[in-house]
This record gives structure tokens, sequence and C-alpha cells, in this order.
């Protein structure tokens, strides 16, 4: 344990080897939070769908059993650990919602989903990632706006992961983009609904643009307008190796801390672990009292 952060920590975006970009069974990530100070952790891996779409990086849809048994066992081998079984979701609008609600966080027996917007479709039925590190066109930007609003309204979610993933692929504020980024927001607070400020993004390293050095995301702009209009954050630790999780957490909290951005990590937990829907979170989040907010 480390002796400088006593308060002990809380993660809610953890991968594991099934998605097949990712090392680590459920069980190495329960022995790594141990050792890190966290005492609650969900796993998030990418979600499969039934029909296989983005199969290069996630699970097949029928290997969702094992992962939810695996998750299960691990919590069984580590009583001290608070475990939760989720996954990360894609919006489908063609699924329809009741595939999140029903099949997902009914059916599987899910305890949450957390959302996020990996790839779009593009008017011509092409599939754009956002993981190029390439400046991309205002097509593809407003396609990602798009389709992170649709997933923040249509999703049973109880984060968002990277809302600003897609900047890395943006070299510099636009006019629309700033636009696009309130939407997101807006919508987010109105509904109750954390954005999360990512680790992964900071491990991907650094770029400079106009001789500024930044971050493919998370990118300040975004979470200067996050914390104008009242957002509140989860640190996620987007673990795709057990180290992963401890590795920039500080570094989010201190970007957290300094635009003065609520960090819900823990209420979020919470709320799932008292066994409330997705519809009732928001409310549980908004009725805190505002110094019930930060850990
Ligand atoms: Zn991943
Ligand atoms: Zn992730």
């Amino acid at each position: 344990m480390e002796q400088n952060h006593p308060e002990p920590r809380v993660n809610l975006h953890t991968h594991t080897f099934r998605c097949r970009h990712a090392v680590g069974t459920p069980a190495d990530y329960c022995e790594a939070a141990r050792k890190y100070n966290f005492d609650i952790l969900g796993f998030s891996d990418h979600a499969p769908f039934p029909d296989e779409r983005y199969h290069g990086s996630r699970m097949f849809f029928r290997e969702l059993e094992g992962y939810c048994r695996d998750v299960a066992s691990a919590r069984e081998q580590f009583p001290d650990l608070r475990v939760l079984t989720g996954l990360e979701v894609e919006y489908c609008p063609d699924l329809g919602e009741n595939y999140y609600s029903e099949e997902l966080l009914g059916k599987a027996g899910l305890d949450y989903l957390i959302g996020a917007a990996h790839f779009v479709t593009m008017p011509d039925g092409s599939i754009h990632p956002f993981y190029s590190q390439q400046p991309e066109s205002p097509e593809v930007i407003r396609a990602f706006l798009r389709q992170t609003l649709r997933t923040l309204e249509h999703l049973p979610i109880v984060m968002l992961a990277h809302p600003d993933g897609f900047a890395s692929t943006v070299p510099r504020m636009t006019p629309d983009l700033r636009a696009g980024f309130r939407d997101i927001i807006a919508v987010a607070v109105n509904r109750g609904i954390p954005l999360e400020i990512n680790a992964n993004g900071m491990r991907r390293g650094t770029f400079s643009v106009d001789g500024i050095e930044r971050y493919r995301y998370p990118w300040e702009p975004f979470w200067e307008l996050a914390a104008e209009a009242g957002a509140t954050v989860v640190i996620g630790s987007d673990a795709h190796q057990p180290e992963h999780l401890i590795l920039q957490y500080k570094e989010c909290e201190d970007l957290a801390r300094r635009f003065g951005l609520p960090i819900v990590n823990r209420v979020v937990a919470e709320t799932i672990l008292a066994g409330k829907k997705p519809t009732d979170y928001g409310a549980a989040l908004s009725e805190l009292p505002e110094k019930e907010r930060v850990p």
C-alpha cells in the first residue's frame, strides 16, 4: 500500500485480455487494485455485439458469459475489494435502446455500462475510428460530436468515457467545435452523467501545435467548458494492463482540481453498488450536497 494517498481509490474503467488489445485476467487487475490502494474496481471491457461488429477490438459475443464468470470469481477471490461487472458500450441505433437495458443490464446481469464513441458511421456508410492521430476533416469531427451526443442521450450509462477522445485528431479549437463540445457537456449535465478524465489519453503522450505541447486527450479547452457548465467528472484509468490502474491517475485528479471539477468516482460506484437503476442515478448525484461530491 502506498503511504502518501491514504484515501482508497475507485476505478470503473478496466479492460481485460478478452478485448484482444489488453493483457491480464480480472484476478490480475484485482491484485493490482489492492497493491495500489483501490477499494472499488469496476470492469468495463469493450462490449461485444450479437453480429460481432467491431470485433477487432473486443470479445466475441459468446465470450460474454465467461467474462462475467471470471469477474465473479475474482470478486470471491478478493473479498476485501468491491468488484463490479460492466461493459464499455458504443451507441448503435440499429440495435435499439432495449439492447442495452434489457439484454446487457437485464439478461446478462451487468452492474453498469459506460458509454464511449470509438467508431462513427460516415454519410457514405464507411466506419471511422477515433484513435487516428492525423488531423481529421470537419465531416469526421461532426460525426464524432453527433455520435457522442447520441450516446449521452440514448444509453443507460453511468458515465461517458473520454468525451474529448477525438481531440486526438483535432489540431486546434474552432467555433463549431466549441459549440459541439458545449452541446455534449450540456446534455451530460442535464442527464446527470459524469464525464471521464481519461488516463489512457495521457499515456498516449503529447504532441505540439503552434508551439504548445498537449496531450492527445484529455484536452484542457474541453475541461474548461465543462467546468463553466457545472459538469461532474470521473477519473478513469482505462487500464489495458494491471499497472495502468495507477499510471497518470493522480495527474487526472490534478487536472480536475485545477478546473474546480467535482470528482464523483465514489458516488457513482456507491450508486451502482446500492443497486439503483441508471435512471435513478442522475437524481442521486444531483441530490448530493456539494461537499459529498468530492471524495
Ligand atoms: Zn481498449
Ligand atoms: Zn476503455
